[in-house]
């Protein structure tokens, strides 16, 4: 996968929009993937846009998803979600989640399957039934077609169960392929879950990019960071030393694999792709 480093002609797009703002190392591509990480404070909202699909993995804290991710959301001109996927039941995931099922038409709702006993959880559950929306457990190594050549791949054996007795490592976790571009997509996974994805389908795992696992928590398994061995890394997060990431995920992603980082706090991360280059860059909020 060749990270672009040219300029490239932009078409009309929601590129066109964030044109004027983008800061990354590289410049926009006409794409038809665009991926956001959108900066909602502590916590994960992870947009998908194709030619035929919207996609929102988590949708960040309660108390952000007014002022945050909903105003962004209206900014693309969004107003129907075709898969809203909640990756695990933690409130920095699905605390606005009942006020984007309020707010958006949404086509169907992936859920990690597992129903702990609290208010949040049922809050959800009753939006989601309230809405009469189909939700459902992905299936381990399900494709999940949000274009007709792009699709998420869904890696934890563990949704739709217990196995963990920590919720995160029971998060839906995925991989987005186009063509040549791979990006993993960790949510909040933790050593345990990860050492058990690398044992189950190592070999798959190497990726241009990596949504780096739980806010940057140094509970990594080193060999399953080192088998993803990311030219780029994207932090739900603020920059070290300001904000969560730990010192040790830094280094072993900055210095030991040599992955230039980007932070979604201050700044949405952008992602765009044609399956063949990519880039990455921060853009207004
Ligand atoms: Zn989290």
């Amino acid at each position: 996968m060749i990270r672009i480093i040219l300029a490239f002609i932009l078409s009309l797009s929601m590129q066109t929009l964030f044109a004027a703002n983008y800061a990354g190392k590289n410049q926009l591509i006409n794409s038809a993937l665009e991926v956001y990480l959108v900066n909602v404070g502590h916590g994960d909202a992870i947009l998908l846009k194709t030619e035929s699909k919207i996609t929102l993995i988590d949708t960040g804290k309660a108390d952000a998803v007014e002022t945050t991710l909903i105003p962004f959301l209206n900014r693309l001109g969004i107003t129907h979600i075709d898969y809203l996927i909640l990756t695990h039941n933690h409130t920095d995931h699905i605390g606005g989640a009942k006020r984007i099922i309020e707010s958006f038409s949404i086509g169907e709702v992936l859920t990690n399957g597992t129903k702990p006993n609290d208010s949040l959880y049922r809050e959800v559950q009753t939006a989601i039934s309230d809405h009469h929306l189909p939700s459902r457990v992905p299936s381990y190594r399900e494709k999940l077609f949000v274009s007709k050549d792009i699709w998420l791949d869904f890696v934890n054996k563990e949704m739709g169960s217990y196995s963990f007795k920590d919720e995160n490592n029971n998060s839906i976790a995925s991989i987005l392929n186009y063509n040549k571009l791979k990006i993993f997509l960790a949510s909040d996974l933790e050593q345990a879950s990860q050492k058990k994805i690398f044992s189950q389908i190592k070999t798959e795992l190497p990726s241009d990019i990596y949504k780096v696992q739980h806010h940057g928590s140094k509970k990594f398994d080193p060999d399953f960071i080192k088998a993803i061995n990311p030219k780029d890394a994207v932090f739900s997060g603020k920059i070290y030393p300001i904000g969560f990431p730990s010192s040790k995920t830094v280094k072993i992603l900055g210095k030991d694999v040599g992955a230039r980082l980007y932070y979604n706090d201050p700044q949405t991360i952008m992602i765009s792709s044609d399956g063949e280059k990519y880039s990455v860059g921060n853009i207004q909020n």
